[in-house]
């Protein structure tokens, strides 16, 4: 009797050690990024990006991803070529494809009511990234302080040409940043315009933020004027890129003050050059691997901490506000090049080397 009951003790015993190797299989199975030993499911992050066509955007899709991944996600990617009805129907397909949190880049920040409504009502959160949307249910936004971006590019050409005839270079008209960016170079060219010293020849808005619009826009301004445009307030690289065009088809490339944001290296080739004034370096480093943080974190259903909010026109949405930093000639090696963004060779690689700052 006794050996029986000890032969059944070691059967229990054994019955138990393959259970736990079991669980403990499983555990590392769909814990990733996790040392903690509980079963998580792997969370399934839903990116909706405008257009991937353009430098910006695809730096901080490679970001992104990357960063969620370490925490544990899978990232589906989707561009909508500036589309914005191929935004809806990518959005709904998203949603129908089961994921846990919706990240956004909207072409058109007021339109997208009725997918972040849907996504609201299957209870799947919801992140503004860079640019906000509208009129909806909004968990949070991550972004840069984008009239502090206006300001700066306005602050830098104010300083270079204090007096003359400016050009507003708007960007996609669809586009709450665009309009946030007009305010902050309003902030800074407005009381100069006011005392006489800034007259404005133009004001016009690229579609989708387009080169080729910038170019037209610029090479009709030009005739227009007869030429005579001393500043052009370009909102991004992309657009003072297509300004330049013209301005380069006048023999005015580097003779007419432009400005610009993003350090897209075409942009910061083009200040080391000096066709382009200055550029708006926001880190996307830092939006993007704030933003995947903040995505995991509404998708396992935690609160988000922000300092700031803005409205929406529906409600006061939690806003991660990011620094923006002002980059010219002058500080091209300390910010972009010290920060890895691109290399030194990159950015001076047309330039004398004579000519070029010393490497960091
Ligand atoms: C972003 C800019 C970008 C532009 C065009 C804006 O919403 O803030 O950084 O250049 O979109 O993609």
């Amino acid at each position: 009797m006794n050996k029986c009951k000890g032969f059944l003790n070691v059967l229990m015993i054994l019955l138990l050690v393959f259970i736990l190797a079991a669980c403990g299989q499983d555990a590392g199975k769909n814990v990733s990024g996790s040392n903690s030993g509980q079963v998580e499911k792997e969370i399934r992050i839903g990116l909706s990006v405008s257009d991937l066509s353009l430098e910006r955007w695809q730096h901080d899709r490679d970001i992104f991803v990357k960063k969620a991944e370490e925490l544990g996600s899978e990232v589906l990617v989707q561009s909508a070529d500036g589309d914005e009805a191929k935004q809806l129907s990518q959005i709904q397909n998203m949603l129908s494809q089961g994921i846990d949190v919706l990240v956004i880049i909207p072409i058109n920040s007021d339109s997208l009511t009725p997918v972040v409504d849907q996504a609201k009502a299957e209870g799947i959160p919801v992140l503004a990234y860079d640019r906000l949307i509208n009129n909806s249910e909004v968990d949070a936004y991550v972004s840069f302080d984008n009239i502090r971006v206006g300001e700066m590019q306005a602050e830098y050409l104010v300083n270079k040409v204090p007096k003359g005839k400016y050009f507003l270079m708007g960007g996609s008209p669809t586009d709450n940043n665009a309009k946030m960016f007009r305010e902050g170079q309003m902030n800074i060219i407005q009381p100069l315009v006011d005392k006489g010293d800034i007259e404005i020849v133009g004001d016009q808005w690229a579609k989708n933020w387009e080169a080729n619009e910038a170019l037209k826009i610029m090479e009709n301004a030009l005739t227009a004027n007869k030429n005579q445009i001393d500043a052009v307030v370009a909102s991004n690289d992309n657009t003072a890129g297509g300004a330049i065009q013209a301005l380069s088809g006048q023999n005015l490339d580097g003779k007419v003050a432009v400005s610009g944001q993003d350090a897209d290296i075409t942009g910061v080739q083009r200040i080391a050059e000096g066709t382009q004034s200055m550029t708006v370096y926001k880190p996307i480093k830092t939006i993007a691997e704030m933003s995947a943080e903040v995505a995991v974190k509404l998708a396992k259903g935690e609160s988000v901490q922000a300092e700031s909010s803005v409205n929406n026109g529906k409600m006061d949405v939690p806003f991660i506000k990011l620094d923006p930093i002002m980059v010219g000639k002058e500080n091209i090696v300390d910010t972009i090049i010290k920060d890895g963004f691109h290399s030194y060779d990159e950015i001076y690689k047309n330039v004398p080397e004579n000519e070029r700052p010393p490497r960091l």
